[in-house]
C-alpha cells in the first residue's frame, strides 16, 4: 500500500476569517506524551493564526517520520509523501502554484539521510518556502535507529554498541550550500523563540531552513536534557535583523550579537559545540529565488490561439 496521502481541507467555506490557532488543527496529534512535535505544531498554528493564512492557500508537505504526520494535523492542503522526497514535491508545487504558501516538515532521517541530495539542491534552488527540520537525533517512527545526527557513542537498535561516527551538523551543511539564504536554529522547549523563528522564516522570501531541536522522550530522552534543565548551556544569537523574542534575556544569560549577513561568522558559530546556539545564523534576501527567476510570464488566451494558428499554418497545404 502506498504511503502517500493527500489531506484536504476541513473548513466551512465562510469560516476563513478570524481564524484562531485551534481552527488550524485538523485532528489531535498522535505523538508520544512529551514529544517535541506538539510544541512545533502549536507554534505553527499560532503563526498561521497571526498571519490569518487562508487554509485553501497553503500546503504542508512532508516525507516519512513522526514529524511527517504534520499534514494530517494542520487544516490546509497537505501531501504526506515518501521518505526523503518532501523537498522536490514542495519545489514542484511552488513552481506550479507560486501563489501558495508552502511549508515543508521533515525529520533528521528524512532530510539528512535519504533526502540529503534533495536537501542540498533545494537549498541552492532557494524557492520561497518555509522548511522545518525537526531533529530528535534518531529515527523515531521506525523505532530507534541511528540517524546522521545521532551523537557519537549513542546506542540504538542499529548501533547497539553506540554510533561510531561523529554526527552530521545540519547547520554546517546548509550554510555550505551556495545560494542558501536563511538558516536558523531553535528548540521546541523554548516556545517564544520557536514562534519568533517561524515568524522570521515565514517572512523571508526564499528557502527558509529552520532546524528545530526536538525532544523525543521515547528514544533520545537525554540528548537535550542538559540544555532543557539548565539555560546556561544555551546561547541566544541576537541582532536587529535576527530572531527577536523579547524577554528571553531574563532566562538565558548568554547572549551574543551576530549579524545574520556574516556568513563566515555563521559558519564558525555553527561548528562550535561548546554551547547550544539558538537564533538566526544567516539571512540574505538578495539571492536568486528559483520560483521567481524561473517564472514564466502568463500568456493570454488570444496569444495562445495566435500561436496555435501559426503552428497550423506551418502544416497547411
Ligand atoms: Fe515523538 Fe519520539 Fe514518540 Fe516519535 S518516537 S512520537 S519523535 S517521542
Ligand atoms: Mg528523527
Amino acid at each position: 500500500m502506498s504511503n502517500i496521502a493527500i489531506s484536504l481541507l476541513d473548513l466551512e467555506e465562510d469560516a476563513s476569517s478570524n481564524l484562531s490557532a485551534d481552527d488550524y488543527q485538523k485532528k489531535e496529534g498522535k505523538w508520544c506524551a512529551g514529544c517535541g512535535d506538539f510544541g512545533a505544531l502549536n507554534a505553527v498554528k499560532r503563526l498561521l493564526a497571526k498571519e490569518q493564512l487562508k487554509p485553501e492557500k497553503m500546503a504542508f508537505i512532508s516525507g516519512i517520520g513522526c514529524s511527517s504526520r504534520f499534514p494530517h494535523y494542520v487544516n490546509s492542503y497537505g501531501f504526506h509523501g515518501i521518505h526523503g522526497r518532501a523537498l522536490p514535491i514542495a519545489t514542484g508545487l511552488k513552481l506550479a502554484r507560486p501563489e501558495l504558501d508552502v511549508f515543508v516538515v521533515m525529520g533528521d532521517g528524512d532530510c539528512t539521510s535519504i533526502g540529503a541530495g534533495h536537501w542540498v539542491h533545494a537549498t541552492r534552488y532557494n524557492a520561497n518556502m518555509t522548511v522545518l527540520l525537526l531533529d530528535n537525533n534518531i529515527y523515531g517512527l521506525t523505532k530507534n535507529q541511528t540517524s546522521p545526527t545521532t551523537p557519537q557513542g549513542y546506542k540504538s537498535n542499529t548501533s547497539p554498541r553506540g554510533s561510531v561516527l561523529p554526527p552530521l551538523n545540519p547547520l554546517q551543511v546548509t550554510l555550505g550550500v551556495s545560494n542558501a539564504s536563511f538558516v536558523a536554529q531553535t528548540a521546541d522547549w523554548v516556545p517564544a523563540h520557536l514562534y519568533a523563528t517561524l515568524q522570521a522564516a515565514y517572512e523571508h522570501n526564499g528557502f527558509s531552513f529552520v532546524r528545530i531541536l526536538q525532544r523525543c522522550p521515547k528514544f533520545t530522552p537525554d540528548v537535550f536534557e542538559k540544555q532543557v534543565k539548565d539555560p546556561d548551556y544555551t546561547e541566544i544569537l541576537t541582532h536587529e535583523n535576527g530572531v527577536n523574542a523579547p524577554g528571553l534575556e531574563r532566562l538565558f544569560k548568554a547572549q551574543r550579537v551576530h549579524d545574520p549577513k556574516d556568513i563566515d561568522g555563521a559558519r564558525a558559530l555553527a561548528q562550535r559545540d561548546d554551547k547550544l546556539r539558538l537564533g538566526m545564523f544567516f539571512r540574505d534576501e538578495s539571492f536568486p529565488v528559483y520560483n521567481e527567476v524561473r517564472a514564466v510570464p502568463p500568456v493570454s488566451a488570444e496569444e495562445k490561439v495566435s500561436r496555435l494558428n501559426k503552428e497550423f499554418d506551418r502544416y497547411a497545404v
